[in-house]
């Protein structure tokens, strides 16, 4: 049974406007998978979700309101190749305006195969396949804490507003980093190029038994998806690093605001204190002595 349409919400167009600038864009209806945030593109979705009458038209389903358009606005024509006049009702132009859009994406016979219709998969198809990332594990593992995984997520993509960022827009004065004062403060020497961080990141290394030589953020997150560890010991290496790349960006931050940069004993301290209260806060059940050592 197919009811009357009902249209999730109209997007104002200043809100369209901003949703086209290029860091929402790369946010908007991507998956943890493909590097976005998981938010749903609505208005494909919405397209979709309108898609359901133009399905239940191409497919004569069995109602009043079906029966009605078919009768008054489609009549003998052939649905898919059919145009709305100017005098048809706003809604109607609107279903006909989505048939459109669908078609680029769907033959007649394609659409009028599904049994029943799903605005999901129709969204899906809309939306189209994007390149997976290798570091979603990492950064949404099950231990990090909220703010770890959106500082990961931003550190990963190169999308932390570091001071070589900043003096390029003409907001810091110095590219320096804040930490060492020797090199331009990218998020390769960040993370973990500085003799900062890089200190950090050896004893976290050491701390949680992942022995590497490398140091890179890129190459650790590698690293740790191919161990042949535990799924555990790869969350916990994940945790352990998600919190060294807060805290390095933490210190970071006290000394661009306070003037103050913590010491790497006090840093790493604060590290293993956090991913232990995170691990014994959401450490699962059934862990294996294995992984427990
Ligand atoms: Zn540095």
């Amino acid at each position: 049974m197919v009811n009357s349409p009902k249209f999730v919400f109209k997007v104002p167009k200043g809100e369209k406007k901003r949703c086209r600038s290029s860091n929402v864009n790369i946010v908007k209806g991507w998956t943890l998978k493909e590097g976005g945030l998981g938010f749903r593109d609505i208005l494909t979705w919405n397209t979709a979700a309108i898609g359901k009458y133009v399905w239940a038209v191409a497919t004569k389903q069995d109602s009043i309101w079906i029966k009605w358009v078919s009768s008054v606005y489609v009549k003998d024509g052939e649905w898919w190749e059919y145009q709305p006049n100017n005098s048809a009702s706003w809604y109607w132009r609107k279903i006909c305006e989505t048939k459109e859009v669908l078609k680029q994406y769907y033959t007649i016979a394609e659409f009028s195969s599904m049994s029943c219709y799903s605005v999901k998969d129709v969204y899906q198809k809309l939306i189209g396949p994007k390149p997976l990332v290798h570091w979603d594990h990492m950064v949404w593992n099950r231990l990090n804490t909220p703010k770890h995984k959106f500082i990961c997520w931003m550190a990963v993509q190169d999308r932390l507003q570091t001071a070589a960022r900043l003096a390029r827009i003409g907001v810091c004065s110095s590219p320096n980093c804040l930490l060492c004062d020797q090199q331009e403060e990218v998020h390769d020497h960040l993370f973990f190029a500085c003799p900062y961080s890089k200190r950090c990141v050896e004893e976290i290394k050491s701390w949680v038994g992942f022995h590497t030589t490398h140091s890179g953020l890129q190459i650790l997150i590698s690293r740790i998806g191919n161990s042949h560890q535990t799924k555990f010991r790869r969350q916990v290496w994940y945790a352990a690093l998600a919190a060294t790349v807060y805290s390095v960006w933490r210190s970071r931050n006290g000394s661009l605001w306070d003037k103050c940069i913590p010491t790497v004993h006090s840093t790493v301290t604060r590290i293993k204190q956090i991913v232990r209260d995170r691990i014994r806060s959401v450490m699962p059940r059934k862990v294996g002595e294995r992984s427990r050592k």
